[in-house]
């Protein structure tokens, strides 16, 4: 099966030998082919020029894009999808003046959503959430990673992973899993915290491990939640089996949660609303990538994570969605980059470099994705017709895309 697409107005983020990601000033550039041919092959990027040299190759379909703009699909890196049922009260009580930590003390927040996932049957959970990643894929992603967290029982959050895992079997999008039992503390264990910090450790890790569920392992560290300490407990236990870290980090404060991640080799620590020189400093030189969530901002009217700041002080950053139904019950990448450009002050080419190349690293995806390389997923977005690629974020509440292809697969 070969698709030719031919004459693309612009094609976007084109690498012939792609980096794993970009940092710092070379976050600014976006390297495109104007009036572009792209020939995919299966589920694989096969080449791509400029129209001077379109092939005259046998193939099955041919796509005229004139007009129109082609971009690797966004990789989304951090995601709770998997939920049951919604917070739509809460969202109505924060309306009316109640903080997300005034709603969690009243029993509200992960520790709802968590009472509603233990009483949904897996099916209805795996139906509901296949829904949300339909709409996604729609949207223009194709790779994701899902959380688990919303259990905070053993038989909950297996119960999660197990949806995430035949998601990823049904749908040609790639899926990565993240183990996130230190999501919140549950009501059981009101007080008792090393009680279910021994049984995330004790109980949970193990059996996730040995049903190969999960490549990650998340950590909610926050005052209220998990401490530094809890967070090094729980990292070394998981590298033990081979999990490697990707945080909750500095979503309220700085408690030196990003240096801990640096040091169990986290791959990245997410959030950084709030945000120290010592964090800049632990993040130089390691391998670990920054990931904003700007929706999560927008929706909980928090502040946006210093991203200028970060990529001026030279280092990579990343752009991620947080869909869950307590802090972002949205999805839509298209959102996030338009928003990082319009609050945090992203250029487009930084945005996009963000939601594509680093957002795959963030997932450990970059060979495979985050790129139009040859040999890469063909995984593209068709845009409509539209005048430049800045006019994506430019134009933040419009759908501007014509079709999307995951895995070669036109939706
Ligand atoms: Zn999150």
């Amino acid at each position: 099966m070969k698709v030719l697409l031919t004459h693309i107005k612009e094609l976007l983020q084109v690498r012939d030998a792609a980096p794993n990601l970009v940092s710092g000033k070379d976050m600014a550039t976006l390297p495109t082919i104007k009036n572009a041919w792209l020939l995919l092959e299966g589920d694989r990027i096969a080449d791509y020029g400029s129209m001077d040299t379109v092939p005259q190759h046998d193939v099955s379909e041919t796509i005229d894009c004139s007009g129109k703009m082609v971009l690797p699909t966004w990789c989304d890196s951090h995601t709770h999808l998997v939920y049951a049922g919604n917070r739509e009260q809460e969202f109505v009580d924060r309306i009316k003046g109640l903080s997300y930590q005034e709603i969690a003390q009243k029993g509200g927040g992960i520790v709802n959503s968590a009472k509603k996932l233990q009483n949904t049957p897996e099916e209805e959970l795996y139906r509901q959430s296949a829904a949300r990643l339909e709409e996604v894929m729609r949207l223009g992603t194709g790779a994701i990673e899902i959380k688990s967290g919303y259990g905070l029982t053993t038989e909950a959050e297996l119960k999660m992973l197990r949806v995430a895992k035949k998601l990823a079997e049904n749908y040609p999008i790639s899926v990565r899993t993240t183990f996130l039992g230190a999501h919140a503390i549950p009501s059981e264990y009101k007080g008792n915290k090393n009680g279910y910090m021994d049984l995330l450790c004790n109980e949970m890790l193990p059996k996730v491990a040995s049903e190969n569920l999960a490549e990650y392992v998340d950590v909610f560290c926050e005052e209220g939640y998990f401490s530094v300490e809890d967070t090094h407990r729980l990292l070394s236990e998981a590298a033990s089996y081979h999990l490697i870290p990707k945080i909750h980090v500095n979503q309220f404060t700085a408690l030196g949660g990003i240096a801990a991640g640096v040091q169990h080799n986290a791959l990245s620590v997410d959030h950084l609303e709030v945000l120290t020189d010592a964090d800049i400093a632990a993040l130089q030189g390691s391998k670990t990538m920054p990931v904003a969530l700007p929706s999560c901002s927008y929706f909980l009217s928090i502040p946006y994570t210093p991203g200028r700041k970060l990529i001026d002080a030279g280092l990579p950053l990343a752009l991620a969605t947080d869909y869950n139904p307590g802090s972002t019950p949205s999805g839509n990448m298209n959102f996030v980059v338009a928003t990082a450009c319009i609050k945090m002050k992203l250029t487009p080419e930084e945005a996009i470099n963000a939601a594509t190349l680093n957002g795959a690293y963030a997932m450990g995806l970059s060979s495979s994705h985050g790129s139009i390389t040859k040999g890469k997923k063909a995984n593209v977005i068709i845009t409509k017709e539209i005048p430049s690629y800045g006019y994506l974020p430019y134009a933040f509440g419009s759908n501007l895309i014509d079709a999307v292809i995951i895995n070669g697969e036109q939706l």
